[in-house]
């Protein structure tokens, strides 16, 4: 028995609900951790979406909070609110998910060797959260490629093509194998200033050898790995190396519409209509009401359709010190109904633009996620 933890972190999201009913139903020999990190500032669909979970799931997910906060009776984002001098997070200041997000995750782990699931689509073009300790590797079921990207600098590490493509002869012969030469031949410079083609050559290559076989691959860097201090090494065996599903957002919808847990309320679209142009907003994100990454035209769905938390998030800003959610204006500027019109406006024109070009973001501008954001917040 090995005494590697499974843990998988619920943000109240889409993404990480599925993965969590979906690695639950496929696996339920592994014995998953769920935790949640609450700000205390989430949208009440999100605090209902963690219990219909818990039901479903049959266990509890995990509150996890800092120390200091224990006992206080206070809302984590109101008590680091105060101890930053009221000074709001924002993209280059990040404090929020440093304290109530990583802190908290990385008290709960500690050092034991852990795995942690993490919820990003087969559809998306993105890497997630890799933690700085070395005793949490994360992974991406959801995805063809479940390994982050740290391991596979070490796969295409020139240091350890021989042991690769040692690895690769228990599973593979003939044409592949050849083939499987034929890819590491490649060379990939790993040196600093040319740390983009890097990337993109390792990314192209993984997908050569995914599209060869994605157990053989899976099962190349599992026995790779054993050789390394990576958690998943201290299994013996690991049942996602088999899994060839890759699962994109309308899976992940069906899975939440075809389970008791549904899918949260605010991620429905909502029409509106200006100047007689018809558009539609929706809220997508799980996260604090508040969140600084939401676009504009999530904070006009907020205040519209949330009012009296549009009001809260206006009481944190503190316009004569420049402390407010957007770096360039204030909420109070933006509820001006000509700065409304004028955001839902640019809102019907980007999306129509995607529309008529196709664009693969079109899903991301209706829905208002775009493609930045926070991996450990919304997923
Ligand atoms: S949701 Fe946004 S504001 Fe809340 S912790 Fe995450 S990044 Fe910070």
């Amino acid at each position: 028995m090995s005494n590697v933890r499974h843990v998988l972190g619920i943000s109240g999201g889409k993404d990480s609900a599925a993965l969590a009913i979906y690695l639950h139903e496929k696996y339920p020999q592994i014995d998953f951790e769920y935790y949640f990190c609450d700000t205390g500032k989430e949208l009440d669909e999100t605090y209902q979406l963690i219990e219909k979970l818990e039901s479903y799931l049959g266990k509890s997910i995990l509150k996890l909070e800092n120390e200091e906060l224990h006992g206080l009776n206070e809302d984590p984002f109101d008590y680091y609110y105060k101890i930053f001098r009221g000074y709001l997070p924002s993209s280059q200041a990040r404090w929020c998910t440093a304290m109530m997000k990583l802190k908290p995750f990385e008290n709960f782990v500690q050092n034991d060797p852990t795995l942690s699931y993490v919820g990003i689509r087969g559809d998306e073009d993105r890497e997630g959260y890799i933690s700085r300790q070395e005793n949490i590797q994360s992974i991406f079921p959801f995805r063809k490629n479940i390994w982050s990207v740290d391991v596979l600098n070490l796969i295409f590490n020139p240091s350890n093509i021989d042991h690769i493509l040692d690895c690769y002869n228990e599973y593979l012969s003939g044409d592949k194998l050849d083939y499987v030469h034929h890819v590491f031949s490649k060379p990939i410079p790993f040196d600093r200033n040319r740390r983009a083609e890097k990337n993109a050559l390792i990314k192209e290559s993984t997908e050569s050898l995914l599209n060869l076989g994605v157990p053989e691959f899976n099962h190349v860097v599992f026995k790779f790995l054993k050789s390394t201090n990576y958690s998943v090494a201290l299994l013996d065996d690991f049942p996602l190396l088999d899994n060839e599903d890759v699962l994109i957002r309308d899976d992940i919808f069906k899975i939440l519409e075809e389970r008791p847990v549904g899918v949260p309320k605010y991620y429905e679209k909502i029409p509106f209509e200006v100047d007689g142009q018809k558009g539609e907003y929706a809220r997508s994100r799980s996260g604090c009401y508040f969140c600084f990454f939401q676009q504009k035209i999530e904070w006009v769905w907020l205040y519209e359709q949330h009012p009296n938390l549009f009001r809260k998030a206006m009481h944190y800003e503190n316009v004569d010190e420049h402390f407010t959610w957007t770096s360039d204006e204030s909420l109070e500027e933006l509820i001006q109904p000509e700065r409304i019109r004028q955001i839902k406006l640019d809102h019907i024109h980007r999306s129509n633009r995607e529309k008529s070009n196709n664009s693969p973001f079109l899903i991301d501008i209706l829905e208002g996620t775009e493609r930045d954001g926070c991996n450990t917040c919304f997923l």
